[in-house]
């Protein structure tokens, strides 16, 4: 594999433990380049070394009331709690007693210093307008607007839908909502009529919030003609729609059930007092990306949940008032919920908003507003670096990337070589990464490292974060041992841990609590190196098992990309009578590359040699693109049914494009 390439501006010693790992043909398994925080760099970090992190993680554990008290006293309550955890599998009440209002965290209590007239977001539309709101701006738009969804009848504990282009509004009626304790459930504005009728129902909203339409790659998406269809033939609960003129384009106008937002905002004022709220009210329903299946309504609420997201954009992205501090997760997923709206504007941080994507006018787009706004702390998924990498260097090189200091991932196992990409290519080789897990229903980081303390290695998620008490089992519920593959649990509450499914007690149950009697499993198959730290292997359900071994989806992945030819891969397992399983392999190659007979063939050597002659794939398949999520997540459960020739089955709303899927079952294969 290309590790030592890959590796070359890495430090002394990183790149001869590089050499080491090539050596070895486990390789993936035994990943050794350690790249550990500058002096600089942990002098400033709130979190400065492995010993400090160890003490208040063991501390967040045994004794998680003073832990997390102490770390509660951060937040505005209007009544103390009195009780930091109640705890009875599987409910949580974290904070008890205790009354807070988010939007009041979020905005109030930053008008009182210097943060007044600071840049609380900064927001760049597709065509290229620019807007700053300070923090003193967006607290008078979100009260202004918490007074339009009140004259609109929408009440303490009311579900609102929102389904907007990614401009401030769309965060605006987020922290309205949380001002007046309506919960919102925010739709992805690439979702259909079909899925925002499911939601509609499913959570039982009497009011969306959406606009016109948005922008996407220079064309227009219609938000309020799919809003308009979704509510076709009247058999939801839905009674208003509020909508927000963006393009300007000509939308209907359902008389007795639309209304324009900037007409509303002629009828209130900018007054109005944010509900003091039980720690545990609801805050939000969020339907998970929907890989494996039907997207679950995961209900979180007000303090853990805050308290999480502000402790985590503390120590884990170390946010500071001079940051400039950029997710380009979309506001519909809960990356885009913690860690670009309540996380950072908890903590009083400046958060950079952008409409459109990565690619549009051009590949470097992201580039251009790195360098435009000096971004220092970039937070993005596997998935766009692999199209970056895919897209090549020159992109890049047009742009001035040295203010950033930090740089983040989440949503995916990312694969050894587009972990090294980013550190050299993005980060100048200087910047710690923070490979970050967790999912919708954990509401922020479970594992992640903290950027001046924690040694990382490529692929890694590292370390669990504060009271969090992550283990790898076997079906039994018995730890397994160094590098061996088993179920990645959590053993103990955590303040931001989802509280429900909504309307769905059993399934809550079902899905989280039952594999193992009092702890929490997601799903997700991992093992831990001899330092400790978790690698993520994939999806139980996606795990393979090759004449009886066990192989990760992500660790064939990374061998694959590993090799010069290929872009992204995604690899699931066929029923083969002799060994169990067959792996089949689906590839997509880099630009200027041929995908012919001579380059499969060259694959399978090169995984065979990577990780081992079980790992030998059986088939490798080329596409043009691979299904995805609308958040970017590979859908192996789709290529599993067309690998094994069956036909396509199950929900395939969340799918990113359908037309993939026609073609790669059209495909016959190797050449
Ligand atoms: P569904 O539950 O509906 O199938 P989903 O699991 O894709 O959808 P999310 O909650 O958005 O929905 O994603 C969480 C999942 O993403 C995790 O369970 C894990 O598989 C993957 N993931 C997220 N971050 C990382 C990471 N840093 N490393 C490895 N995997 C990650
Ligand atoms: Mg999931």
């Amino acid at each position: 594999m290309s590790k030592k390439k890959a590796a070359k501006p890495a430090p002394k010693k990183a790149a001869k433990a590089a050499k080491a790992a090539s050596s070895n043909n486990k390789s993936l398994l035994v990943e050794n380049r350690v790249f550990k925080p500058s002096a600089e760099f942990s002098k400033k970090a709130r979190i400065s070394s492995m010993a400090q992190y160890k003490k208040m993680h063991e501390e967040s554990l045994k004794h998680p009331d003073k832990f997390f008290g102490r770390e509660a006293k951060e937040l505005n309550w209007s009544k103390p709690f009195t009780k930091v955890l109640d705890w009875k599998c599987p409910n949580a009440k974290w904070f008890v007693g205790g009354k807070l209002n988010v939007s009041e965290n979020c905005l109030d209590r930053h008008l009182e210093g210097p943060r007044k007239t600071k840049a609380a977001l900064i927001w760049e539309g597709e065509p290229g307008e620019k807007r700053v709101l300070t923090y003193q701006q967006l607290h008078r738009e979100v009260c202004r607007f918490a007074n339009v969804l009140k004259r609109n009848k929408v009440k303490k504990g009311d579900r609102v839908i929102i389904y907007m282009p990614m401009i401030p509004e769309a965060a605006i009626a987020m922290l309205a909502c949380t001002r007046i304790g309506a919960m919102h459930s925010v739709i992805f504005g690439g979702f259909s009529a079909e899925s925002i009728k499911d939601r509609v129902l499913d959570c039982g909203a009497k009011i969306i919030v959406t606009a016109d339409g948005g922008y996407r790659r220079g064309a227009v998406v219609p938000l309020k003609k799919n809003v308009d269809d979704a509510l076709k033939g009247g058999d939801t609960p839905v009674e208003t729609v509020i909508v927000h003129r963006r393009t300007g384009q000509d939308v209907h106008i359902e008389e007795g059930r639309d209304v324009w937002w900037h007409r509303e905002l002629e009828y209130v004022d900018a007054n109005c007092a944010a509900v003091a709220m039980d720690s545990e009210s609801p805050l939000f329903i969020l339907y998970t990306s929907g890989s494996t299946g039907k997207p679950k309504g995961i209900l979180h609420t007000t303090g853990g949940y805050l308290l999480h997201a502000q402790m985590t954009c503390k120590y884990v992205f170390d946010l500071r008032d001079d940051d400039v501090y950029w997710c380009t997760a979309d506001i519909g997923w809960v990356t885009g919920h913690t860690y670009m709206v309540y996380g950072p504007l908890a903590l009083g941080a400046t958060s950079l908003m952008f409409e459109g994507a990565p690619n549009w006018p051009e590949n470097d787009r992201f580039w251009k507003i790195i360098e435009e706004y000096a971004v220092t702390v970039f937070y993005t998924a596997p998935t766009a670096i692999r199209s970056f990498m895919k897209w090549g260097d020159e992109w890049l090189k047009k742009h001035d990337l040295s203010s950033l200091r930090l740089l983040g991932t989440v949503g995916e196992p990312i694969n050894p070589e587009a972990w090294m990409w980013y550190h050299n290519k993005v980060g100048g080789g200087k910047c710690p990464i923070v490979d970050t897990w967790w999912q919708t229903e954990t509401g922020g980081h479970m594992l992640t490292p903290l950027p001046g303390a924690t040694p990382t290695k490529p692929g890694t998620a590292t370390l669990p974060f504060f009271g969090v008490d992550a283990a790898i089992v076997d079906d039994l519920g018995k730890e397994v041992g160094v590098n061996e593959q088993g179920k990645l649990v959590i053993r103990k509450p955590w303040p931001s841990m989802l509280r429900g499914i909504w309307g769905d007690k059993k399934r809550y149950q079902d899905a989280y609590w039952s594999d193992f009697k009092g702890w929490y499993f997601a799903g997700d198959g991992a093992r831990r190196d001899k330092d400790g730290n978790f690698w993520i292997i994939g999806r139980i359900d996606d795990v393979l098992n090759v004449a009886g071994h066990r192989l990760g989806t992500a660790e064939v992945e990374s061998a694959l990309i590993s090799h010069p030819s290929v872009a992204e891969s995604a690899v699931v397992g066929r029923p083969d009578e002799m060994k169990g399983q067959g792996v089949v392999c689906f590839v997509t190659v880099k630009e200027g590359i041929t995908a012919n007979r001579e380059l499969a063939d060259e694959l399978k050597k090169h995984v065979r040699k990577v990780i081992g002659p079980v790992a030998t794939p059986d088939e490798i398949r080329f596409a043009a693109a691979l299904p995805k999520t609308r958040s970017g997540k590979i859908m192996r459960r789709l290529l599993k049914q067309i690998a094994a020739g069956e036909l396509i089955k199950g929900d395939t709303t969340t799918l990113e494009d359908i037309n993939v899927i026609a073609q790669l079952a059209a495909s016959s294969g190797e050449d």
